[in-house]
């Protein structure tokens, strides 16, 4: 078996992997980026509206209203000491990156255009300001391959179409590395490393209708979960309004933020109703349950009465060429509607995870509740906790987490590792439970579990089970029904057993993460009895700071919950003190 040492390894090539790997190789340390796919068709890719930083560009800004709203955003479930540090930092990220080439937007007099965005706020709340900073609506496109072009100049190893299937971990807690499968050959390797990195994305495929890419699995939780590692936060998932009806493909906040605005079968701009300050840039939890309210009171359109319209006509059509290219395509292709005269027909979709791996400020991954540190291994990116989005995230704060925490932890390896330090030995079982977890796919049994089939179902669990607004008696059958299909799994056989390029064996080990990621998800659900953010319970209506105030941390092994404080402490600045959030 082929044995790989590096000084540092990164498994994924998004935002975040890539911005990590470049801090690391600017440094002189020997870097891997392991990725599935090749790096500029990661996730990232597909990031429309933009990047918020405090510039003030167009209208005086602060970092410390970007911070209060991300804070409100986040329903206070967010740590505001990570919250400070990403809004305080926003600004020279975003320098950065532009130092590095992306190319930005411009205002007439040279600097980066900004445009308005859900629940981003002047003056603590008091109207609308522009702060996200973008490349028409292909921003995520600009930065990766800006990102990914720096990693070539400074010679970022890449190991393309490897996915990784389990970390590699010593008994004291120790992360050594991972190992990874070569999808060309069907061979399993050893990648070994004095410091791991996961930047794996999200894992949006565990629903019915997503903005996601197939490949968002959720592989790095799956491979936390497997190395009895918690996972934090997982009941909250965000439903983006504007996905196209029927298709789930995004439609950017970036329109509402360039005055498009959504209109029921009445013809009516009913979010004046729900957020009479901001209206349609209210945060994208409070829009997507008036959508799907609008629709349950009968006043949705198209055939089937199951989506509201997206207006973007009165912008004109140059100013739709020019700032949203990209959705009048997408417009026309999906719901063949073109916005220059037609409205949009949406509907809220599932787009964004808030929980995942919980990590400190510096992208080290955390143990337990009370904060104890796993050796040698960080996190950052949307399958990364750190939390800066809590129960909610604000639009295009992801794309800026994603750089700054990608920095982060990249800086804390360059000023902690040790390059003489000798590699230790892999414990032995480390490939065999790998390999066993490859073989047993490949056993005929009278029992087998088809993929196509129990895949459908896990999605069509979570769809009716866990959506925008959730029911005690549906939560519960949920969680019984992700049981039998974790149950169910361990059947899971596929019927071509070849080695080179097999798909099925690949999409069946990624089946096996989204399991848990669903599991993770529903039981966490399950258990907070309050609403907060994007969980909306229809039993506990009410946020309970008094009893609800801290992150879940869900355990697999032992399928058990535990819970951490919230950070209300921020680093340098006051807390900002919890009240109703209403936009
Ligand atoms: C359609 C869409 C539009 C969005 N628009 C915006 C926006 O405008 N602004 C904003 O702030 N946010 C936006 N978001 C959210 C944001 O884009 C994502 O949260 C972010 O890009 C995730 O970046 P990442 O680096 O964590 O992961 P990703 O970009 O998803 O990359 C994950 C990487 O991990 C690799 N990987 C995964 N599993 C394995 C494995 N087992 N082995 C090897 N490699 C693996 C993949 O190959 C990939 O390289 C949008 C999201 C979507 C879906």
């Amino acid at each position: 078996m082929q044995h790989f040492k590096f000084d540092v390894l990164v498994i994924g090539a998004g935002g975040a992997g890539l911005r990590s790997a470049l801090q690391l190789s600017d440094a002189g340390l020997n870097v891997a980026v392991i990725s599935k796919v090749f790096p500029t068709r990661s996730h990232t890719v597909a990031a429309q509206g933009g990047i918020a930083a405090a510039l003030g560009n167009v209208t005086e800004d602060k970092w410390i209203w970007h911070m209060y709203d991300t804070i409100k955003g986040s329903d206070f479930l967010g740590d505001q000491d990570a919250i400070e540090f990403m809004c305080k930092n926003a600004a020279e990220a975003i320098y950065e990156l532009e130092h590095y080439g992306m190319p930005f937007d411009r205002n007439l007099d040279g600097k980066i255009y900004q445009r308005p965005f859900g629940g981003m706020t002047k003056n603590f709340g008091e109207t609308s300001i522009s702060r996200t900073c973008s490349v028409a609506d292909r921003t995520g496109h600009a930065m990766l391959h800006t990102l990914y072009q720096r990693n070539i100049k400074n010679k970022t190893q890449f190991f393309i179409e490897w996915s990784s299937l389990d970390l590699i971990k010593d008994d004291n807690d120790q992360v050594l590395g991972v190992i990874a499968y070569e999808m060309a050959t069907g061979k399993l390797a050893i990648f070994q490393a004095k410091k791991t990195i996961f930047a794996t994305g999200g894992a949006g495929r565990i629903f019915e209708t997503s903005t996601n890419a197939y490949i968002n699995t959720g592989d790095g939780l799956g491979m936390v979960a497997r190395a009895n590692l918690p996972l934090e936060d997982m009941e909250f998932w965000q439903f983006h309004p504007t996905g196209i009806a029927g298709a789930g493909v995004l439609v950017t906040e970036g329109c509402r933020g360039e005055g498009g605005y959504l209109e029921n079968s009445d013809g009516e701009r009913f979010m004046e109703r729900y957020a009479p300050n901001t209206k349609d840039l209210a945060s994208r939890d409070v829009v997507s349950r008036a959508i799907a309210t609008e629709i349950k009171n009968g006043k949705g359109v198209g055939k089937y009465k199951n989506a509201v319209y997206l207006k973007l006509s009165h912008l004109g059509e140059d100013k739709i060429n020019e700032k949203l290219p990209g959705i009048r395509e997408i417009a026309i292709k999906f719901a063949n509607a073109d916005p220059v005269k037609d409205p949009i027909p949406v509907v809220p979709t599932v787009h964004y995870m808030m929980g995942g791996i919980p990590t400190n400020l510096h992208g080290q991954v955390r143990k337990n509740s009370i904060g104890d540190l796993v050796g040698n291994f960080y996190a950052v990116g949307e399958c990364a906790c750190v939390s800066v989005h809590g129960a909610n995230r604000l639009g295009s704060n992801s794309l800026l987490d994603l750089i700054v925490f990608g920095r982060a932890a990249g800086q804390n390896i360059v000023e902690t590792i040790n390059k003489q330090e000798k590699f230790p030995d892999i414990p032995k079982n480390a490939v065999e439970f790998t390999q066993q977890r490859v073989n047993e796919l490949n056993d005929k049994s009278d029992q087998s579990e088809d993929l196509a089939t129990l895949g459908s179902d896990l999605r069509k669990v979570m769809q009716e089970h866990c959506g925008v607004f959730r029911f005690p008696e549906l939560l519960h059958a949920g969680v019984k029904k992700i049981h039998d299909i974790r149950e169910r799994s361990n059947y899971l056989k596929i019927k071509d057993q070849s080695n080179i390029f097999n798909t099925a064996r690949i999409d069946a080990l990624e089946l096996k993460n989204l399991i848990v990621v669903a599991q993770a998800t529903i039981e966490s659900a399950c258990a907070r009895e309050e609403s907060r953010g994007a969980h909306y319970r229809s039993d506990y209506e009410d946020r309970d700071d008094e009893n609800w105030l801290k992150h879940t941390l869900y355990y697999a092994d032992t399928n058990t919950i535990d819970y951490r404080d919230v950070k209300l402490k921020p680093l340098t600045v006051e807390t900002f003190a919890l009240k109703k959030r209403v936009y």
